[in-house]
């Protein structure tokens, strides 16, 4: 698959940031080797989509409801996000987790229901602080997957990409080393494997989240097995996600 960026906006800015935003990156953006998808807010997508249209950036939304339809006050539907304009959306993010209590269940339902509507999705997954020190990475990592996965068939995960995205490295600062991302993607391709088949594990895209900033992002391009990476923080200042860009651009490795 294509290298992928997926820029994870998250809720820090208002459309008419963003319009900067997109005004100053386009310019800079001049290779085709890495695929860069901006994750915007529900509020900005229809703007995103008329800004991206013409470029080789997708459209991305950061969540999708886990119904298809009806009274589900203030939540946003896949088939919304398809006619918007959404190309991927991101799936069990470690904010939703926790902040709005979503369980593998949900994710699954969010999962079929994204794909449902042709909408890729970024399913995000890692471990907590405390699985870690109780050396639970991989059984956490396996778990994760298996649920969000449950009942798929093999050719959907052409649209599937996981995120390895360790909670504690999350917004922290502290981004995991090389041999810790490794580890991380060995976990998810051997739960595709086990869960699907040795040609699924070897095929899905996996990337890895946490911390990614312009300072790591060579030696986290050398990680084997990685197709892209997923930032937070350091994709607000468009300067640094295409310095993030090229150097990942120049340095992946399978
Ligand atoms: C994230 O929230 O998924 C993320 C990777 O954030 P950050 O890059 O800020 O750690």
């Amino acid at each position: 698959m294509k290298k992928q960026v997926v820029a994870n906006l998250k809720m820090n800015m208002t459309s008419s940031e963003i319009k900067n935003y997109i005004i100053s990156l386009a310019p800079k953006y001049k290779d085709d080797k890495v695929e860069l998808t901006l994750a915007l807010p529900y509020v900005s997508l229809e703007l995103g989509r008329f800004m991206l249209d013409g470029t080789t950036f997708a459209l991305g939304a950061q969540n999708l409801s886990d119904e298809e339809r009806g009274a589900q006050t203030g939540e946003i539907s896949g088939a919304m996000l398809k006619d918007i304009g959404a190309q991927k959306v991101i799936v069990g993010h470690i904010e939703r987790r926790v902040k709005f209590k979503e369980n593998g269940k949900t994710i699954n339902k969010k999962i079929k229901i994204a794909l449902k509507n042709r909408l890729q999705v970024v399913l995000c997954v890692g471990e907590s602080l405390t699985d870690k020190n109780s050396l639970k990475t991989i059984s956490t990592i396996a778990s994760q997957v298996d649920e969000a996965l449950k009942g798929l068939y093999e050719n959907e995960l052409e649209n599937i990409i996981i995120a390895y995205e360790p909670v504690w490295a999350i917004g922290s600062g502290k981004n995991a080393t090389v041999k810790e991302i490794e580890t991380g993607i060995k976990a998810i391709r051997k739960a595709v494997e086990n869960d699907f088949s040795k040609k699924a594990a070897e095929e899905i895209g996996v990337i890895y989240g946490g911390s990614v900033n312009a300072k790591n992002i060579s030696q986290i391009s050398s990680c084997r097995g990685l197709d892209g990476v997923l930032v937070g923080e350091a994709c607000l200042d468009s300067g640094v996600l295409m310095h993030i860009m090229t150097a990942f651009a120049g340095g992946a490795k399978k």
